[in-house]
């Protein structure tokens, strides 16, 4: 048994709303476009899940999170898809592909083929590394693991995870939210300092647990830390199997060109998965950010709908976070020199990144929305930086004034709004663990300069 469609979309998160989004921006007939996902819901914004999803008090809860609302644009809901004639196959998973052929196998073992794939199958959480380094863990009493944000929605099959001692078998948990709450006033153990684990440790603190931060170096020292709960956020792994020896990977992705079409043209890429040129940087990248995701989404889409009318896809690296009042953005690529700024015991304060005596990346904490456009500008521009002493003086004055002399500004992109709808109102109870989190900070934009990593 088996349906046809123009165009398919494998995936069903971030990525895959804003490509259907932009389908019918662009007009697309009824039946023609299918979204095959794993999961049992329709996309939605995944970064609610370690910020709105987890606040003790009127939490984010689907439908108010399905995409497009992390762009201030419709909310997707699964009446959206059905009146625009696009068919949603939820719950399902894509078995194998047939890039030659144009068929998809789902687990269902019902073969679908397409005219124009899009693969946005996104990334996995790391897991048997983690179990592997984890198990001296394991003889703490009632200890419970959370694998991994990826999979913090309720209903999906991955939820939390629990592992008690002596056993080697992974138990199905209740939902995160629940063991939170069940472990108020307890300890939690955070896995993992990248921005997940801060915000998840910040949602926690906020949830009344006494949260510890460490890094699986700590772990093996032998050290025992108290634990009612441990959540891991280790990093992820881009889903490419079902593509391995058809198409050609660059950077453990999918390897696209400007405008995210693979090493077969029938094939595009798109989100975490897809490896793409960074013309700004002057190389392939593999990103696993939200922006991201949603403009190359469009970009495909774009690039399948009105190819001739459509560039190579010219995108600035964008990244932000937020934990407690705290929030920051990114721009560029952490390469080079690093250059701190601003009052690190205060509000605001970021970094430039200067390599080949150029401007190359940009992070501030706490910038209004004019500093934001600011550096994400200047970022772009990549202005020539001689006196890092007079950089660092300036701060973001600097990208103030590049931005303002720039000949024609382009439209910024700043951050799409990501998220802001998403966050709740925080707590004044908090304010001390929100200095503790601010040092932290400090320490992550001083840690981006030391080390170079996959942007
Ligand atoms: C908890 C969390 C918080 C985040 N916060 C931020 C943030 O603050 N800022 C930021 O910039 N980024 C953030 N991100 C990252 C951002 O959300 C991702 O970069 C983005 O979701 C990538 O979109 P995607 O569509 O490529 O992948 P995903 O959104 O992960 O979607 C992949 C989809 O593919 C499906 N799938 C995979 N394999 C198959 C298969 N074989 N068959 C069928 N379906 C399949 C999955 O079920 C899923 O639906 C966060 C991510 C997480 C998990």
């Amino acid at each position: 048994m088996g349906r046809a469609f123009v165009y398919v979309i494998v995936g069903g998160g971030v990525a895959a709303g804003y490509a259907a989004h932009e389908f019918v921006k662009r007009g697309v007939s009824q039946g023609e476009l299918c979204i095959i996902s794993e999961e049992p819901v329709a996309p939605y914004e995944r970064p609610a899940l370690s910020k709105g999803y987890l606040l003790p008090e009127a939490p984010a809860r689907l439908p108010s999170f399905h995409c497009c609302v992390g762009t201030h644009e419709e909310r997707l809901a699964p009446k959206w898809y059905k009146e625009h004639g696009i068919e949603l196959i939820l719950g399902t998973r894509v078995k194998s592909a047939d890039v030659r052929r144009k068929t998809l196998l789902t687990a269902t073992g019902e073969t679908i083929s397409y005219k124009y794939l899009i693969v946005a199958t996104g990334a996995r959480y790391m897991l048997l590394l983690l179990l592997c380094n984890f198990s001296h863990f394991l003889m703490y009493e009632n200890v419970q693991v959370i694998l991994e944000l990826v999979v913090w929605l309720p209903w999906t099959k991955f939820n939390f995870d629990c592992i008690r001692p002596g056993q080697v078998d992974i138990i199905k948990r209740p939902k995160l939210v629940n063991v939170m709450q069940s472990c108020t006033g307890g300890n939690a153990v955070v896995i993992g300092g990248g921005y997940i684990g801060m915000e998840c440790a910040a949602s926690l603190v906020i949830n009344k647990l006494n949260v510890t931060m460490v890094t699986a170096v700590n772990l093996r020292d032998g050290n025992k830390l108290p634990a009612d709960m441990v959540v891991i956020g280790i990093g992820i792994r881009p889903n490419t199997s079902l593509f391995e020896g058809q198409l050609t990977m660059e950077k453990g992705g999918i390897k696209v060109n400007g405008k995210m079409q693979s090493s077969n043209s029938s094939v595009y890429a798109i989100g975490d998965v897809a490896a793409f040129p960074v013309k700004v940087v002057g190389e392939t990248r593999r990103l696993e950010h939200v922006d991201s995701a949603r403009k190359s989404a469009r970009h495909a889409v774009a690039a399948i709908k009105e190819p001739e009318k459509t560039g190579e896809f010219d995108y600035l690296p964008f990244f932000y976070s937020r934990v407690f009042t705290l929030s920051w953005q990114f721009y560029g690529d952490n390469a080079g020199e690093v250059v701190h700024f601003g009052d690190f015991s205060g509000n605001t304060f970021g970094a430039y990144w200067i390599h080949k005596g150029q401007l190359v990346g940009s992070f501030l904490e706490g910038g209004t929305k004019e500093q934001y456009e600011a550096i994400a500008q200047a970022t772009r521009l990549k202005p020539k930086v001689e006196d890092l002493t007079e950089l660092e003086r300036l701060g973001v004055e600097f990208a103030l004034s590049v931005s303002e002399k720039a000949p024609s500004p382009r439209p910024t992109e700043v951050g799409g709004g990501s998220g802001v709808i998403l966050e709740k109102p925080l707590y004044a109870w908090h304010a001390a663990a929100g200095v503790i989190v601010a040092a932290s900070v400090a320490a992550f934009a001083y840690w981006y300069g030391r080390r170079r990593r996959r942007w």
